[in-house]
């Protein structure tokens, strides 16, 4: 049995109290690892720890804070096929896409960091009798939590930006993904990461996360997970005053118009859907068709479905692999019993799937359902798996009113090759992110995130490095 570790001053640790989460392979439904239950005694040793090598790691040169995290890019990048195959046993993915996406993206995110620093610059303001500059200074100890749907991808999104910007962390991986962190904590001393500087504590969320938020000494959180966790968070940590950047859940739309590009929309469409189970904050689980091209695409789009292959994570035939725990794939389930009783039927899927050797495993087969109200909870509610509910609408006011009556506004994605359309649509559409003829096309430039109950706060490119420094304007008179 494997036995993750806390990071904490650049030594792995148990947990001080010795207590042990257990960890499951979705795959195969069994334990394989046990995870530290952390609790306040290891957060105050991180944060004694990381509060002691702020003053260092946040005056050095940031060419220096650079190559550090060049070097993490690289050890992940020199260790790819390990950190990928252990991010499909943790999660349940296929192997293929954390080869492919998850793992590269860490790399990625680590490179990109490093180098944007390098190029972050503040802002002057002459007056006609002196001059303003901005400082933009580290925070000091700040804390990342992120979920288990792209567990080392979210994790390094946020950890990279605040390293380059020359706070010190403490991160939280999610008590459901662990592995890949702990095997990044074992790259952190090699990349030569002082000890204090990255500190990854783990556990329950709402045990050692909590803890994570209420400490008086943590200056800011960025957060990815639920709306419910994200708005206890805020509770919490805003009435102490600390910077908040929330990324949380969707239920985005995916428009499409006759007019379409249809053969790429409808390959697009497939993986929009079901990419990662459909455990992939920018799935679009609202399909809204124009009315015209409706019957042609529930029936091409449903005979595309059926040929998904669901298997295990390390089969490469696997389009689809496991649901990440016994609880999500009951809650899944649950969803689509809930659409057959508000009405909805069930073009193809809704049960679940039980491949060979792996009869104890949880995977589900892609679900498409037709027939549901857009109001109704099964299209407003998240549900964050294999499940798209496929609507029919007349017109671009019709369906711009039922993509934007919802309390979410993560991203959305819009089919059409009128440019004008194309344009009047994105303007109007309450979301953070759209995306035209084309789905999780990501630039790390630009601004991430969502409106409404989807996120406060963008994270990406300057955006990140601003989050993570504070403003000081410097006044000088002539
Ligand atoms: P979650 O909210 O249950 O947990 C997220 C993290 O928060 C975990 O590390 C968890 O341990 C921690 N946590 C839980 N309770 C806490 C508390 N009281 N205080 C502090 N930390 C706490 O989310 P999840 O189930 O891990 O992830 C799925 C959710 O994440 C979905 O809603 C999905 O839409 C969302 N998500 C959003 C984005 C985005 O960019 N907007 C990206 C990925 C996932």
């Amino acid at each position: 049995m494997k036995a993750i570790r806390n990071y904490i001053n650049g030594v792995h640790v148990p947990a001080v109290s010795g207590d042990t989460i257990d960890l499951f392979n979705p795959a195969s439904g069994s334990v394989y690892a046990q995870v530290p239950d952390s609790d306040e005694q290891d957060l105050t040793n991180a944060v004694e720890a990381a509060k002691n090598a702020f003053p260092a790691w946040s005056a050095l040169d940031v060419n220096q804070r650079s190559s550090v995290l060049l070097k993490m890019a690289k050890l992940i990048e020199d260790n790819l096929d390990a950190f990928a195959e252990a991010e499909s046993i943790d999660n349940g993915k296929p192997l293929k896409l954390a080869k492919r996406v998850d793992i590269p993206r860490a790399v990625s995110n680590f490179s990109f960091f490093a180098k944007a620093i390098t190029q972050f610059s503040s802002e002057a303001h002459e007056m006609t009798d002196a001059i303003n500059y901005t400082l933009r200074q580290p925070l000091g100890v700040v804390a990342t939590i992120s979920p288990w749907n792209l567990p080392l991808y979210l994790f390094s999104w946020k950890v990279a930006p605040a390293l380059a910007a020359g706070n010190t962390v403490i991160a939280k991986p999610s008590e459901v993904t662990p592995m890949t962190a702990f095997l990044l904590s074992e790259i952190a001393n090699e990349a030569g990461l002082p000890p204090g500087v990255l500190n990854i504590v783990h556990g329950l969320g709402h045990k050692i996360g909590a803890s994570l938020v209420a400490h008086k000494d943590i200056k800011a959180i960025s957060f990815t997970g639920s709306t419910r966790v994200g708005k206890e968070i805020a509770s919490v940590a805003a009435p102490m005053f600390k910077k908040l950047s929330l990324e949380m859940g969707g239920k985005n739309p995916n428009i499409i118009f006759a007019d379409c590009d249809y053969d790429r929309m409808l390959k697009t469409t497939l993986r929009s859907s079901f990419a990662n189970q459909g455990q992939i904050c920018l799935c679009g689980a609202r399909i809204f068709v124009e009315q015209s091209i409706y019957e042609k695409f529930k029936n091409d789009f449903t005979a595309a479905a059926k040929k998904l292959v669901v298997g295990p994570p390390f089969d490469e035939h696997s389009d689809l692999s496991a649901i990440v725990s016994k609880a999500h794939y009951e809650k899944i389930l649950s969803y689509i019993e809930l659409a057959k009783e508000e009405g909805g039927t069930i073009l193809t899927g809704g049960h679940p799937v039980h491949p060979k050797d792996h009869e104890n495993g949880w995977y589900i087969a892609p679900t498409i359902i037709e027939g549901l109200d857009p109001d109704c909870r099964t299209n407003q509610e998240e549900i964050f798996g294999p499940v798209v509910s496929i609507i029919p609408f007349n017109n671009e006011e019709e369906v711009l009113h039922f993509a934007n009556n919802i309390p979410y506004g993560l991203s959305s994605t819009i089919w059409t090759e009128n440019l004008s359309r194309a344009h009047r649509m994105a303007k109007k559409i309450e979301a953070g992110i759209v995306w035209v003829n084309t789905w999780l096309h990501r630039d790390l430039r630009t601004p991430f995130g969502g409106v409404k109950s989807s996120g406060v706060g963008r994270e990406g490119g300057l955006e990140a490095l601003r989050f993570f420094t504070e403003p000081k304007n410097v006044c000088i008179k002539y």
